[in-house]
């Protein structure tokens, strides 16, 4: 017979230290609150995992003004502005200009690193390299979440609330019964061949690139990585691309009178990035709450899922620290509605981006020039800048 499990009572548990998860526990921790996440990966795994790229001010400013860390700013860049181009020709938005706001270019793998050395140097509980997690009694007073811990030992966490911040396949979400919530969800034909590269850059802010060829992203990384994407089939074998046909196709999407040259180099991870767009709704099931990617998922293209699940959090924390601090439930049974808000406002504004800048293969000739009459219809009038240059940078946390 196994060995009874390990009993540790917490307030709050969170499965998944992703952004969202460490970001909960440790504003949690700021508050007095105790929490303990659980984690399946180890940290050197997360670590080393490159994911998102750009924050918007309102996810900068959580970081640095709850105590994280200020290495956003001193090692990221500031971006004020991206360039659309269509037609071979760039236009910039101004975001500085336009709305008063920028976004910071700082990889994910490098907020993660700073929420663990956070959580690590407030002496936080945060378990890695767990296994076989379970959550459970989720609509009683102690939910549970059950785990096997880095020692092989069976523990059992008793908690007020259980966080579900464990990314887009989440097993809390499916513990919630499939008659009680509801998944909104679409697939998109396309998908982004990612690279990442040791090379210069090649344009001092991201250029987002519609062509005849189909989308293209120039993105950076810092001085001497560079992360570049371009839409190509879900189906596609990204293993069997060889670098020059990478980047003959890169540059083939970005080709203009300008004269615009990549600068190449070798390239070291190369991927399929399938796009999906789907929401959870309600992100609540009894004291099981979910937040980030476990609740809804965006396509890249609006550069959204990691400041959506820091402003999951936001919400999430404003009504657990009103819950513990006065004994009112009120903003908690609110939490999915609040931040489901925001959720549909990133989607659209992640679905109409896609659907602008990427060209279905089978377009007929009438598809491709209206798209090109968006484009354009955005680009000259500073309404239609100011739209995306708002959503973009992020709207206001009301
Ligand atoms: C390849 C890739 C590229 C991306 N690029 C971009 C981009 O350019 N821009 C952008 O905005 N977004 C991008 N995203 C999305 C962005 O990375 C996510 O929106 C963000 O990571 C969400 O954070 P999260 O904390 O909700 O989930 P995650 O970061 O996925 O964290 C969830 C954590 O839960 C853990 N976990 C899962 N199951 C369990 C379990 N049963 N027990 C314990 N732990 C568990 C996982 O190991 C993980 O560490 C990308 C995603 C991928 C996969």
């Amino acid at each position: 017979m196994d060995a009874a499990p390990h009993i540790v009572r917490t307030r709050v548990g969170i499965v998944g230290g992703g952004p969202a998860g460490l970001m909960l526990s440790h504003l949690l921790a700021t508050s007095g609150i105790d929490n303990v996440v659980v984690e399946k990966r180890s940290h050197e795994a997360i670590e080393n995992t490159h994911r998102a790229g750009i924050l918007e001010h309102g996810s900068v400013r959580m970081l640095t003004e709850s105590g994280v860390s200020n290495r956003v700013i001193t090692d990221g860049d500031k971006h004020d502005g991206i360039d659309l181009r269509f037609g071979g020709v760039s236009h910039r938005i101004d975001f500085d200009a336009l709305v008063g706001e920028s976004v910071w270019l700082y990889p994910q793998n490098q907020v993660f690193v700073d929420l663990a050395a956070a959580r690590r140097r407030d002496d936080g509980d945060v378990r890695f390299s767990v296994t076989d997690t379970e959550v459970l009694d989720l609509t009683t007073d102690t939910p549970k979440i059950r785990f096997t811990d880095v020692q092989g030992r069976r523990v059992e966490l008793h908690c007020d609330f259980v966080v579900g911040a464990d990314g887009s396949s989440s097993m809390c979400r499916r513990a919630i019964p499939a008659t009680l919530r509801q998944g909104h969800f679409i697939e998109y034909p396309f998908a982004w061949f990612g690279i990442l590269t040791e090379a210069p850059r090649s344009a001092p802010e991201l250029i987002y690139a519609n062509s005849p060829h189909g989308f293209a992203l120039i993105s950076q990384r810092n001085e001497t990585v560079q992360r570049m994407y371009f839409q190509a089939d879900p189906n596609e074998d990204a293993a069997a691309w060889s670098e020059e046909r990478i980047w003959d196709e890169l540059q083939r999407r970005v080709d203009g009178p300008d004269g615009l040259e990549l600068k190449r180099g070798p390239i070291f991870e190369q991927m399929i990035l399938k796009f999906r767009s789907y929401v959870c709704e309600p992100l609540r099931h009894g004291n099981l709450f979910l937040a980030g990617d476990a609740g809804h998922t965006v396509p890249p293209t609006g550069a959204k899922g990691l400041n959506l699940a820091l402003a999951d959090v936001r919400v999430l924390f404003e009504a657990l620290d009103s819950f513990y601090s006065t004994g009112s439930s009120t903003l908690l049974d609110g939490y999915s509605e609040t931040a489901l808000k925001r959720v549909w406002k990133a989607q659209n504004f992640s679905y109409w981006m896609t659907s602008m800048l990427h060209t279905r293969s089978e377009a007929s000739s009438f598809e491709r020039k209206r798209a090109l009459g968006e484009l354009d219809s955005v680009v000259s009038s500073t309404y239609g800048r100011a739209y995306l240059a708002e959503a973009y940078t992020g709207w206001s946390h009301g």
